[in-house]
């Protein structure tokens, strides 16, 4: 059992009346963990963060299994999960595509909506995708044409966009060369993602500047803040006063990135919506639930979550 506090709610003027959470736990926070967890449960981590209300939750990803094991049982997860014309019809669930391999099976599936993704620098293409930028939107760009001929929505996530464990500073420049590449290959969203957790507040609004000056405007923008130096709720309020609506997280803060030294990772959903709640943005989550799921998967995989709102309401149990 969990308690069900809720902060007070004091309205900001400055922020969005509504913002849409894209929850990446099942995918995101999922593939790095060590201990597989069985496809069974990841199918009903799924439901549960839909029926705790999340708009949109992306559920796995059609890499190849050598790649992410964690996440070899994708055709069969998805085989466990209701189609669009289930029973939460106005919920996305997304699913990771990394090739045109990856487009096929998404398209057996069923799957109505893909995220492709890519890297602002050049080290972390080479480490991560084992090609340069310039390689890896080449292998992206005919997934996503072929994506929205078949009538599906597509993400491009832009990896490393606030620095880089390798190269240090990424400059603005550079993020929004390759940020605007993939919204003309037509990805309708882009997820910038602080892939190691180091950006500040003054940063994100200097990056969204930039992006909007080039044509990037925000209601095509999704932040994907890391909170390993604790700075992912400043940046994200940052981003929201800056007009973006869309801001990623994950259940439990599950996952982060394994080429950041803490283990710290993903902006926790919990720590995300009682921020909201407290500020009067709506998000149509039903936090008790989200933070039940959380203490649910934390049990699963045997470890307490680290994220703080969890913990505190968790504790309230007997
Ligand atoms: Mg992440």
């Amino acid at each position: 059992m969990t308690a069900s506090r809720l902060p007070a709610p004091f309205r900001a003027t400055d922020l969005p009346e509504r913002v849409t959470i894209y929850e990446v736990g099942p995918r995101d926070g999922l593939q790095n963990e060590s201990t597989t967890v069985a496809t069974s449960v990841k199918a009903e981590f799924v439901l549960r963060l839909v029926d705790a209300g999340l708009p949109a939750v992306e559920v796995t990803s059609f890499v190849h299994p050598e790649w992410v094991p964690q996440l070899a049982d994708a055709d069969d997860l998805l085989g466990l999960l209701p189609r669009e014309t289930g029973t939460a019809p106005q919920v996305r669930l997304p699913v990771l595509v990394p090739n045109e391999r990856g487009l096929e099976r998404a398209l057996e599936a069923g799957v109505t909506d893909i995220a492709v993704f890519a890297s602002a620098t050049e080290t972390f293409a080479q480490r991560n995708l084992n090609r340069s930028v310039e390689e890896s939107l080449a292998m992206v760009s005919p997934v996503v044409a072929r994506a929205l001929e078949a009538g599906l929505a597509v993400r491009g996530y832009l990896s490393m966009c606030f620095g880089d464990p390798w190269e240090g500073e990424v400059p603005l420049a550079r993020v929004v060369g390759v940020a605007s590449r993939l919204a003309d290959l037509g990805c309708g969203e882009l997820s910038l993602g602080d892939t190691i957790g180091v950006a500040t507040p003054g940063h994100v609004t200097a990056l969204l500047d930039d992006l909007e000056n080039a044509g990037l405007t925000r209601e095509h923008i999704a932040v994907h803040f890391h909170d390993t130096y604790g700075q992912a709720l400043a940046n994200t309020l940052a981003a929201l006063r800056a007009g973006v609506t869309t801001v990623d997280a994950s259940a439990g803060g599950l996952g982060g990135c394994p080429y950041a030294r803490s283990a710290t990772g993903n902006l926790a959903t919990e720590d995300l919506v009682w921020m909201l709640t407290g500020l009067g943005v709506e998000t149509g989550v039903d936090l008790g639930k989200l933070v039940e799921t959380s203490v649910w998967m934390a049990e699963q995989l045997g470890r307490p979550s680290p994220s703080r709102v969890v913990r505190a309401l968790a504790k309230g149990s007997s």
